[in-house]
Order: structure tokens, then C-alpha cells, then sequence
């Protein structure tokens, strides 16, 4: 929505966030989603889709660093990884900072991907032009469910569970993303902001619990995902990936070279630590 100058997020049914908008830069409609791109003097340039923030030039970094990072430095030997959703390309970007041999990008809307290397160079950077990097126009969904390829770790960066991304959310994707993991492959999900999203988190443990043996979730605190910690589903058939000791995290994190600014070996081990508020959704 937006008022005058701002913008209403509608998100929730009885509370909202409003974010001050200095100058429209996109709004229109693709075949799938409504896009708008807009400056707010906080956070710089926002994209929401359908009335929901999905990515803000402030806040992106964080979000998406423990999405990236976490899986693929526990894991510790990463070259194939999927992602699925991801339009704005930051994920992208961060995951093509390890030596990975391929980034398969699952992104439904070319409209979002399109508008992303417009408005938002200063999150995709040159990700989608990376040699290592392969996009597809597709529902991800449908590409776990028939893909020949495998993966090391599977990212889930999709829109919350209403219009195309609901489909992201239910036991068959789950299992189509197992499916595709290489033996002791992490997938990590976007799983909503626990404190007024429960049910999800609950949801897709439920799933995860059913299909892997180590079901879990870690927490992050993004600015623009309002109203608390913001879930990432964890599951895996390999317990010691998310047990991996403090000075295993260090020398990995050291090996990589990676510039971090929220992502670091103590907050990787930490964001598993829930409170228990979200422990209890995890039933
Ligand atoms: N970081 C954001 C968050 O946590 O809410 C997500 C950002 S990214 C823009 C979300 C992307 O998921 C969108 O570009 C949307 O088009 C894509 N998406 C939604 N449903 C999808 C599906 N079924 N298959 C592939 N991509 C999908």
C-alpha cells in the first residue's frame, strides 16, 4: 500500500510497518507479482513484492550472509548449490564469494531478476553475470521435482507462503529438495519472522522432522522482517554439520576471506542457540 509519501507494509492483519518513500523508482505488475521499488532515506532502495518487503540496500547484507555462510561453512566442502527464489540476486552474490563450481539460481519471476539488475545493482552486483552462475526462469517446485542435477546445499529465498511461493512451503518441495541433495547436503529455508509467523516455522519443521534427520532452525535479526527473529529452517541427514566446533567455524571463516559484516564464527554457532519462544514451535 502506500499513502502519500509512505509505504504501509500488509503483511499482518493488525500491525504494520511504514517506510518513508522519497522517490518511486518502479511499480507495475509482472505476470506473477506486484513490484514495487522505491528510495526510503534509512534504508535506501526497497523492493516489495505484493506489499511485502523483500530486500532493502540497508539491511540486505544480513539476511543474506547467514543464508549463505552458515550452510555452506558447516558444511565445509561446497561446490553445487541451489537456490531457489532469490530474484533480487543477493543471495546470489554472496554464495559466488566461495570457490563453488556451480550456483544454479530457481527464480520465478524473470520480471524480479530483470528489475533487480536495474534498480539494484548494489546487491546483485555482477552475480548474475558470474560464469559459474546458472539461472533459470522456473517454479522451484517444479525443478526440484524433475532436476538430474545435485547439490550441496539447497537455499530456499522465497517469498512467504502466499501466490507462487506457497507452493515453497509444502512436504512434496520438501522432498523434492531432499531428493536433489547429494548424500549430507544442508537445505536452509526462509521461514518468516517467528513471532508473528509461528505457524510456518512450525509447518515446515513438521516437514523437515519427517524427512531428515536433523531438523532445526537458526535465527537472524533483519531490520525490515519486523516484529523479532527472523527463522531459517535447517534440516539434514548429517548432525555433525550444524556441531561443528568454534575453531573448525574460525578456519574455515579465516580460509574463505570472506568481508562480513554481520556473518562471524560466533554468531554461526550463537544463531542456533533459540529462544524458547521458538524452541515450542519446533514440535
Ligand atoms: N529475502 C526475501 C524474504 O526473505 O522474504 C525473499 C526475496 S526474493 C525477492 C523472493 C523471490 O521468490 C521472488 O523473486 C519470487 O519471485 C520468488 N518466488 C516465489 N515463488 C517462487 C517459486 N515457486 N519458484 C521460484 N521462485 C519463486
Amino acid at each position: 500500500m502506500t499513502a502519500g509519501g509512505w509505504f504501509e507494509e500488509a503483511i499482518h492483519a493488525h500491525a504494520t510497518q511504514k517506510l518513508e518513500i522519497t522517490q518511486v523508482l518502479y511499480s507495475s505488475d509482472t505476470e506473477l507479482q506486484k513490484i514495487l521499488i522505491f528510495e526510503n532515506p534509512t534504508f535506501g532502495r526497497v523492493m516489495t513484492l505484493d506489499g511485502v518487503v523483500q530486500v532493502t540496500e540497508g539491511d540486505e547484507f544480513i539476511y543474506h550472509e547467514m543464508m549463505a555462510h552458515v550452510p555452506i561453512l558447516a558444511h565445509g566442502a561446497v561446490r553445487d548449490v541451489l537456490i531457489v527464489g532469490g530474484g533480487d540476486g543477493g543471495l546470489l552474490e554472496e554464495v559466488l564469494k566461495h570457490p563453488v563450481a556451480r550456483a544454479t539460481m530457481v527464480e520465478i519471476d524473470r520480471g524480479v531478476l530483470d528489475l533487480a539488475r536495474r534498480y539494484l545493482p548494489s546487491i546483485c552486483k555482477d552475480a548474475f553475470d558470474d560464469p559459474r552462475a546458472e539461472l533459470v526462469i522456473a517454479d522451484g517446485a517444479r525443478h526440484v521435482a524433475e532436476t538430474d542435477a545435485r547439490y550441496d546445499v539447497v537455499l530456499i529465498d522465497s517469498t512467504d507462503p502466499v501466490g507462487p511461493g506457497e507452493v515453497l512451503f509444502q512436504r512434496e518441495f520438501y522432498a523434492g529438495c531432499k531428493r536433489c541433495l547429494k548424500p549430507g547436503g544442508i537445505l536452509v529455508t526462509q521461514n518468516g519472522v517467528a513471532f508473528v509467523q509461528g505457524e510456518e516455522l512450525t509447518s515446515s519443521w513438521r516437514h523437515f522432522d519427517a524427512l531428515f534427520a536433523d531438523p532445526a532452525a537458526y535465527a537472524v535479526a533483519v531490520p525490515t522482517y519486523i516484529w523479532g527473529f527472523m527463522a531459517l529452517g535447517w534440516a539434514s541427514d548429517d548432525p555433525a554439520h550444524r556441531r561443528r566446533p568454534l575453531a573448525a567455524i574460525e578456519e574455515r571463516y579465516a580460509a574463505a576471506e570472506l568481508d562480513t559484516r554481520y556473518y562471524n564464527p560466533e554468531i554461526h554457532l550463537g544463531a542456533f542457540a533459540l529462544p524458547t519462544y521458538m524452541k515450542e514451535l519446533m514440535r
